[in-house]
């Protein structure tokens, strides 16, 4: 062939609405039409190698696989997709052979299955994405779907509009806006229902709201029409949302730029897409609650726990935190090898005192004194608990025989500071105690009662050496 009627066919070939793309298996170049430069984004106006096509995905349209252009020229590929976000472009395929080196694909849209394809295919990818939602990514999913059902529904505007706790007002949530559309979402926000009454009449009895020609909406729609009007909105369509039968919001669709006769199929679309919304908020919604109810439930056990462990009165460790707290001390120290000592201590002649003062101021000094106690215990396992009615134990881990004492002489001194008045004991003219101090190094068979058994022991020597002391057991 010459280069002039080479050039000719060219000529013809790029005025045809037929994508042409030739290959000289010599060279491995190939030659595209203007319309295959179109379709497939490319720029240059000279013959190229196959890197041209690297950021081209077509698919299969049999079998779904992904296929290179290289790859139309040597199989038996009938169609293929050419993969975009919302408009994937479905391609028959034409393979002609020219001579030995030379040989041509046409590529022709198909335009009767791609549409419906192309649905399917963004439905698919929604109800993917929605299906699993987490709080965290639903307001960009609800955008992506809204941005799908705006696209196929060739609309201008799609929104999702829910009820507030009121029930009463309503706020435009989400919304996709095509280019050079206004975006009205800012200005709807705590919309009352009342305003649009014609409009949730409707909803109410067909969960459908569509209008093909908004100047042709009834008189009872003139609050509708004028809101409609000042968006210039020429078309809607909205359908409901529903939680067990109550409905809970819309999405929706405008035509702003020209009337659109809303077919069966942009119901049917609006309506799945609707549907798939809906589950993804049920769902959410669904785990709020469960997770707030765990919440709840995690509040009340720790209260219960608190509970269990807590003096009612004094508001420190009671019997059953101390029994538990030693065992499991008595046990760390071992494996730490590590000394642990414990407290007795015991309220001086506080028979008298309640007798004297009465039990309610009796209650009162043991709330300061187990408050003493507890303020002293700053490092990590040290614990005050109440014993029994006047008596108290410390519980304090890593502590040696010397470091006890010490800790039971700044008991000594904080309960002195109280000075609580006790007119009726013989040995001071306020409330003391009586200390029995007990160091372990214990091991792993090491029981708590033998540490509570020698504390005590101790104590009882403290009393009988005449109370307001510190005794240590030998
Ligand atoms: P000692 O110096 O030997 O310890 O003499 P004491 O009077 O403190 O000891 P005793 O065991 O004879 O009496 C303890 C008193 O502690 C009896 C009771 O009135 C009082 N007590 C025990 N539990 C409570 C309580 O919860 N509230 C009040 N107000 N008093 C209590
Ligand atoms: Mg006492
Ligand atoms: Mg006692």
């Amino acid at each position: 062939m010459s280069h002039d009627s080479n050039n000719t066919i060219w000529q013809v070939f790029n005025l045809i609405n037929l994508a042409v793309i030739v290959y000289d298996n010599k060279t491995h170049n190939y030659i595209l039409n203007q319309h295959a430069k179109t379709l497939l984004n490319i720029n240059s106006d000279d013959a190229f190698s196959s890197d041209v096509f690297n950021n081209i995905t077509l698919r299969d349209f049999n079998d779904d696989t992904v296929v290179t252009v290289e790859q139309l020229f040597t199989s038996t590929i009938t169609a293929v997709l050419l993969e975009c976000e919302f408009t994937p472009q479905l391609l028959n395929v034409n393979h002609s052979i020219i001579d030995d080196s030379v040989s041509m694909i046409t590529l022709e849209q198909d335009h009767s299955h791609a549409e419906q394809y192309n649905f399917d295919h963004i439905i698919s990818k929604i109800s993917t994405k929605l299906i699993d939602i987490q709080n965290d990514n639903i307001n960009q999913q609800i955008n992506f779907a809204l941005k799908a059902i705006g696209t196929v529904c060739k609309a201008d505007r799609s929104y999702l509009f829910e009820f507030n706790t009121d029930s009463e007002t309503l706020t435009n949530t989400h919304e996709w806006v095509n280019t050079g559309i206004t975006a009205y979402k800012d200005r709807l926000q705590n919309v009352p229902k009342a305003e649009l009454p014609y409009f949730f009449d409707v909803m109410n009895l067909t969960h459908l709201f569509k209008v093909n020609d908004v100047a042709q909406l009834p008189p009872e729609a003139n609050s509708e029409k004028a809101e409609f009007e000042a968006q210039s909105i020429q078309s809607v369509l909205c359908v409901g949302l529903r939680f067990d039968k109550e409905l809970v919001g819309f999405i929706g669709c405008d035509c702003v730029n020209t009337k659109r006769h809303w077919s069966k199929i942009d119901l049917i679309r609006i309506k799945l897409v609707g549907e798939i919304i809906n589950n993804a908020l049920k769902n959410i919604n669904y785990k709020k609650k469960l997770q707030l109810a765990q919440e709840q439930l995690i509040n009340a056990n720790t209260k219960l726990n608190k509970l269990a462990n807590t003096d009612a009165l004094t508001d420190i460790a009671n019997r059953r935190f101390f029994d538990t707290s030693l065992k499991s001390e008595i046990k760390r120290s071992a494996r730490q090898h590590q000394p642990i000592s414990l407290i007795m201590c015991d309220i001086d002649f506080f028979k008298r005192y309640n007798d004297n003062y009465g039990h309610h101021k009796g209650d009162e000094t043991l709330k300061h004194v187990a408050r003493a106690l507890k303020s002293l215990c700053k490092r990590e396992g040290d614990i005050a608990a109440r014993y029994g009615g006047e008596e108290f134990a410390i519980i304090l881990p890593a502590t040696n025989i010397e470091q006890c004492h010490k800790f039971a002489l700044l008991i000594e001194q904080k309960i002195k500071a109280l000075n609580i008045t006790h007119e009726f004991s013989p040995i001071a003219p306020y409330i003391t105690l009586s200390f029995g101090c007990f160091c372990s190094y214990p091991n792993a068979d090491t029981h708590t009662e033998t540490l509570i058994k020698s504390a005590d022991i101790a104590l009882y020597k403290a009393k009988k050496a005449g109370r307001n002391q510190i005794c240590i057991f030998e």
